[in-house]
């Protein structure tokens, strides 16, 4: 449903964006390009996200305009008084975070633009579609319908920053002739290269994120006869390496790249809770998985935020597999329950977490 968002991009003034929490490249790429459309139309645009950008997404152009919600009056009355507001890349109010309620609330026609499955009923216009490579793909197909004439280096530079990280660098199911051709036209159009951009993304890593990644592999533990692995970040881990959170980010790839692996979990511990990342590979699905334990996503890539501590939560999880993964086959739940050396297995996990020193 284009037709209807782009009269309504006419008809009005004040918009307000915003995605989902910890904002990813195609969060992100998709609320930047959608912004700078807003303005170069001359409208008034306020990009406004409940958490901050990860440190490797801080060099996109219009990152600056970006603010975080602090909840402040200024930010409450454009909220309110905005005549649209675009949901991106997330289709539920918890999704968005802090400001989650203050844009259900709105008076303003709310819009979905987003590639995940299940959206809540409270939006007024969506343009959605699972089967897209990215909620980026989705913002092209409104600025093309637009006039493709607008797509200037800054829309090219954000929507390709939005395809390439969601679509694991041109490489997931999601992936054809089609998102390509796509891609070549926003390097056209944009007269932008791919290499500094990747190089922007991925070559950036600080020496305490690798010194991370090293403490986070260590961890590596597989079960289910090598069909599932996962491995653990606790916040020892992330204190003694110094290396922010957010560099995380693809860990979870390194255990889904096993020969064998069918679904990969990475957790991660916070103040709060615990974080896991659910991925996988072919016809083993996660996101009934995810859903089980409050979170979603897409079949192959999943998260949940469970309130729960650490080791509790890698149990349970674990634990759960059988009855969302196709191991029917396997040893029945009740054997997955941990034995004594599971338990002390687990521990010296997080041991190798907290006592290996990061020199
Ligand atoms: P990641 O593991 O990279 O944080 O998340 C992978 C995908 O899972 C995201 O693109 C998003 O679709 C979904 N996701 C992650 N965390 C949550 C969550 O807490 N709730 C829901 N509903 N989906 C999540
Ligand atoms: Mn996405």
């Amino acid at each position: 449903m284009i037709e209807p968002i782009i009269s309504l991009i006419h008809a009005h003034e004040r918009f307000v964006i915003t995605t989902h929490l910890r904002p990813d490249g195609d969060a992100v790429g998709s609320e930047l390009g959608l912004g700078r459309l807003l303005k170069k139309l001359g409208k008034s645009v306020s990009m406004i996200n409940s958490d901050r950008l990860a440190y490797n997404l801080s060099w996109l152009p219009g990152v600056s305009d970006v603010e975080v919600f602090e909840g402040s009056l200024s930010q409450r009355e454009r909220i309110a008084g905005a005549d649209v507001i675009f949901v991106v890349d997330t289709n539920g109010v918890a999704r968005i975070g802090k400001l989650g309620q203050a844009v259900r609330n709105s008076g303003a026609v709310k819009v979905l633009i987003d590639h995940h499955p299940g959206p809540e009923d409270w939006f007024d216009l969506m343009h959605r579609r699972e089967s897209a490579s990215s909620t980026g793909e989705l913002v092209y197909e409104i600025i093309t319908a637009l006039d493709p004439g607008l797509i200037d280096a800054e829309i090219a530079t954000a929507l390709y920053t939005a395809i390439m990280t969601d679509t694991g660098s041109f490489r997931y199911s999601t992936v054809n002739a089609r998102v390509h051709r796509i891609v070549a036209d926003l390097l056209e159009r944009g007269d932008i290269r791919p290499t500094p951009i990747h190089t922007a993304l991925f070559d950036t890593r600080t020496v305490e994120g690798l010194r991370l990644l090293s403490r986070t592999l260590d961890t590596l533990t597989l079960r289910y006869r090598g069909r599932l692995g996962y491995m653990i970040v606790s916040q020892r881990a992330l204190r003694e390496t110094g290396a922010d959170v957010s560099e995380t980010e693809g860990f979870v790839n390194y255990v889904l790249s096993i020969e064998g692996v069918e679904a990969a979990l990475l957790f991660t511990e916070t103040e709060r809770g615990t974080k896991v990342s659910f991925r996988s590979k072919g016809a083993a699905f996660v996101h009934e998985w995810a859903q089980h334990f409050g979170g979603g996503g897409h079949r192959n890539a999943s998260g949940a935020f469970i309130t729960r501590p650490l080791e509790e939560t890698i149990r349970e999880v674990i634990r759960a597999a059988p009855r969302f993964l196709a191991l029917e086959d396997e040893a029945p739940v009740e054997d997955e329950t941990l034995s004594p050396e599971d338990e002390a297995y687990l521990s010296s996990l997080l041991d190798i977490q907290s006592k290996k020193s990061p020199s």
